[in-house]
């Protein structure tokens, strides 16, 4: 997969661009978000939204919380040397996001291989490491291909391969292209850019039964 600088890089990495000049600047996160509900129209005082502003400030800081989170400091601490040469798989993932295109939900399901050399990482901390990357306002395509190469860093292994399917809210809700609104990437990186590897890994994870998400 071919890709610029900027995609690998971590969105919000770098200093927030806050506004600065602006009297928004001094405003809380609850106001703001109550400013929001008037803006639509609505009564931010009355009885059901008066405490809408403090849990929706809860949820995004909970949504987003991946970007105080390490990935490399995560998967660091659980690194096992292992003479062991064959696919490690660990599929269907559970995996919730924003696209940071609407700030809507996108969610599915991913699936994550690779062949080791010399090193395997703690089996619970793949799904740990997705939900670093989904955590944050992302991309589908950023989120496959952070989760590979992350990997492919961390423990150089022969080969990484990741598979995201997901369903995004800002297509489905809004009635755009809704039957096409499932989403497929994937990430091949080392061995799984050879045809047979790859076929094994797709054929592994086609190895389910019918499900909905
Ligand atoms: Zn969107």
């Amino acid at each position: 997969m071919k890709r610029s600088r900027n995609e690998t890089e971590s969105p919000g990495a770098g200093k927030p661009a806050m506004l600065e000049s602006s009297v928004l600047s001094n405003a809380s996160m609850e106001e703001l978000v109550r400013e929001i509900i008037a803006r639509i129209g609505e009564d931010p005082e009355r009885e059901g939204l008066s405490q809408t502003p403090t849990r929706v400030h809860k949820a995004l800081e909970y949504l987003t919380k991946g970007y105080h989170e390490d990935p490399h400091t995560l998967l660091n601490g659980a690194l096992f040397t292992v003479e062991y040469d064959e696919m490690v798989i660990v599929k269907d993932i559970e995996m919730f996001s924003l696209c940071e295109h609407h700030m809507l939900p996108f969610f599915g399901k991913v699936h994550v291989a690779y062949i080791p050399n010399g090193k395997v990482i703690g089996l619970s901390k793949i799904p740990r490491l997705v939900e670093v990357f989904a955590r944050r306002l992302q991309v589908q395509e950023r989120l496959t291909t952070q989760i590979a190469e992350t990997i492919q860093d961390v423990i150089q292994p022969q080969g990484v391969g990741v598979v995201v399917e997901a369903r995004h809210l800002c297509m489905m809700m809004r009635g755009v292209e809704k039957q096409h609104s499932a989403a497929v990437t994937s990430a091949m990186l080392g061995v799984f850019r050879d045809l047979d590897t790859r076929s094994e890994f797709l054929s592994l994870i086609r190895q389910k039964a019918p499900e909905h998400y």
